[in-house]
């Protein structure tokens, strides 16, 4: 499953983390699954929860925002809003849109324990 080696990718991340920086636990991770990245933000949740225990992650609050997807459209010259790729532009209905925003999955921020 997609989600569960995104998971897989984003604890081996943290876990990276919590070597170089020392701690050994998270309070609380803040994540950005773009609406264009093709990611099923509760599968995803799903399964960084059951990778958590033993890890950093165990106890740790997830949060997952999901910024909505952009593109440059070329028919009318602006950024515009859309809901996944291949739709067409809301504003002119032209097809040659260049995604601009909303492709990706990251970590935002977390919060480490210091004990
Ligand atoms: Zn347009």
């Amino acid at each position: 499953m997609h989600e569960a080696s995104l998971a897989g990718g984003v604890l081996q991340l943290v876990e990276d983390t919590a070597v170089r920086e020392g701690f050994s636990r998270l309070l609380s991770l803040r994540l950005e699954a773009g609406q264009l990245a093709g990611v099923d933000v509760r599968a995803l949740r799903f399964a960084l929860e059951s990778l958590a225990p033993g890890t950093v992650l165990e106890g740790a609050e997830i949060q997952i925002e999901e910024p909505p997807g952009q593109a440059w459209c070329m028919g009318c010259g602006q950024t515009v809003a859309i809901a996944q790729r291949g739709d067409a532009c809301p504003a002119c209905g032209g097809y040659q849109l260049q995604p601009t925003g909303g492709m990706e999955l990251r970590v935002i921020d977390m919060q480490v324990s210091d004990d």
